[in-house]
């Protein structure tokens, strides 16, 4: 299907571009993909499909913008980013709309927390940069001096269940790290990408420094990690998808961070705050369970487990399953009817396999096609699929524990390691657990606290690299040991 208007279109009254942003101009495509909104399963418009064709422009304007970026400097490359931080909050409103509207993530969130979050993420990475200094001393008449330089243009791959949030993330340290950008936007979510370049260019970034490729994974994705010119792959996304860029990026020796899925534990002791401990494990339906930290697993010392699984179920009970508009809604639609059967099909495996359904299983019909009831399976045989793999919706599991090695055993027995939660009152066992569970986030007696400034990103099949304060710059610059002979100039 072709684009045969270059007019914006309305997404919740919001006029957003469904084409590419390209050396700073709206470009269009032979092809588009069709955008439905999770919330009644209605088409929101077509996008434009990019392919090798548009990839290749944009990484040329990408490229072209590259030296006069970079001789920019932190401190001017600063003015910039401020001002785009500054204009995002000027759209909160906008950007929380859209987002809801295209994934179905839960308005209240996006307007309260999380858009104002983008532009946090943009300010704080671009007033890292400004400090950012490698180390210099001297050894055996030798002064060292560390660099962190630019690379050149980054390819930034993003997926669809916190877009614009992800997003920002890699756009705030890689300009701010002096590289040009080329993001390849989710194409189940690919709105509030659009408005980004908008602000980009109220922001006044110079064409091409920012760019945006809208299209499907497999054409623009692909042909995105396969450009000759990428520097840096950033990728948030599946294992699967990791796996696939993975080696595109092995073959062309190009740095590659991945922050990938997760099959996280949530591992409640007998002597934790027990009201805190059930919030927190009913918490994990948020998004509709679309989350990549999701502590999905939940581990329950076994003298308060009765009585933990009873809490869980009338917390569970009270949620409000419905319209993520609705400021009273606790749980949305999944993203898609295809992501929906691939949630049914774990559920429908794992009772095969012998689970107990505690409560959910289903979609709820009353609400609507994409509305899947948050669920909970006990009493699971061991090998089970559901205990192994993510499933990336409303879907729970709880076992049971005697010790706290039994524990750590099993918080450790998957191939994920993106994050763990622990509750427990006991300071002492909160530190040897912290430590003896492997995973790229450990959380003590709270959940999704995230500072900007510590690492963040998966052991195991969760991911490689850390994003966050210096490991950002690590990952998106070029790190240059500039090594002198003390004494060797004749001039300054
Ligand atoms: P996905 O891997 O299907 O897609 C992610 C992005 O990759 C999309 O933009 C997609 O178009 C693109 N893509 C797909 N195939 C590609 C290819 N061959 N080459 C290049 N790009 C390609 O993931 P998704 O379904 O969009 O997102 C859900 C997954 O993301 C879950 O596994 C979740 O755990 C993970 N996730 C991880 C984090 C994290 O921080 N670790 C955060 C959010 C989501």
């Amino acid at each position: 299907m072709s684009i045969l208007s270059s007019e914006k279109i309305l997404v919740a009254n919001v006029p957003v571009s469904p084409q590419h942003y390209i050396d700073g101009k709206r470009v269009n495509s032979a092809n588009s993909f069709e955008v439905i909104s999770p919330i009644d399963e209605t088409s929101l418009g077509s996008v434009a499909a990019g392919g090798a064709d548009e990839v290749h422009a944009a990484v040329a304007a990408a490229k072209r913008a590259f030296p006069e970026w970079a001789a920019l400097g932190p401190k001017g490359r600063g003015v910039y980013l401020r001002r785009l931080a500054d204009v995002i909050e000027s759209h909160i409103e906008e950007l929380a709309i859209v987002e809801t509207t295209n994934n179905g993530s839960l308005l209240e969130a996006s307007r309260l927390r999380v858009m104002k979050r983008g532009a946090h993420n943009i300010r704080f990475f671009a007033e890292w940069a400004e400090k950012l200094e490698g180390e210099c001393w001297e050894s055996n008449g030798v002064q060292y001096q560390v660099k962190y330089q630019p690379t050149g243009v980054s390819a930034l791959i993003t997926p669809w269940n916190a877009p614009f949030m992800l997003t920002t993330w890699k756009v705030g340290p890689a300009l701010a790290a002096g590289n040009t950008i080329v993001i390849k936007p989710p194409e189940w979510a690919p709105f509030t990408c659009s408005l980004l370049a908008d602000f980009a260019e109220e922001a006044g970034l110079p064409p091409g420094v920012l760019n945006v490729v809208q299209g499907i994974g497999e054409e623009a994705g692909a042909a995105l990690t396969q450009h000759p010119d990428v520097a840096r792959i950033s990728f948030t996304g599946s294992s699967e998808t990791g796996r696939i860029i993975g080696k595109v990026a092995a073959e062309r020796v190009v740095p590659v961070s991945f922050e990938l899925g997760g099959k996280s534990p949530l591992v409640v002791f007998a002597d934790s705050n027990f009201d805190l401990a059930v919030r927190t494990a009913v918490g994990q339906y948020d998004n509709a369970g679309q989350v990549c930290l999701a502590g999905t697993r939940i581990l329950v010392q076994e003298e308060i487990a009765d009585t933990f699984l009873e809490a869980l179920k009338n917390a569970a009970n009270n949620l409000i399953l419905g319209d993520p508009r609705k400021p009273e809604t606790n749980v949305g639609p999944l993203i898609t009817r295809e992501h929906m059967e691939r949630v049914k099909g774990f559920v429908e495996r794992a009772k095969a396999e012998g689970a107990t359904v505690a409560y959910g299983g289903n979609v709820s019909e009353d609400v609507g096609g994409l509305y899947f009831e948050p669920t909970l399976f006990v009493d699971i045989p061991a090998h089970a699929e559901i205990l192994k793999e993510e499933v990336f919706g409303p879907v729970l599991t709880l076992q049971t524990f005697r010790t706290e090695e039994e524990a750590i055993a099993m918080a450790n027995d998957t191939e994920y390691g993106l994050a763990a939660t622990v509750f427990t009152g006991c300071e002492e066992r909160a530190a040897r657990v912290g430590s003896a569970i492997h995973a790229g986030t450990v959380w003590i007696n709270t959940f999704f606290a995230r500072d900007l400034k510590a690492p963040f990103g998966g052991s195991k099949k969760s991911g490689i690299g850390r994003e966050g304060g210096n490991w950002s710059f690590e990952f998106f610059c070029d790190i240059t040991t500039i090594s002198s002979r003390v004494g060797s100039f004749t001039k300054k």
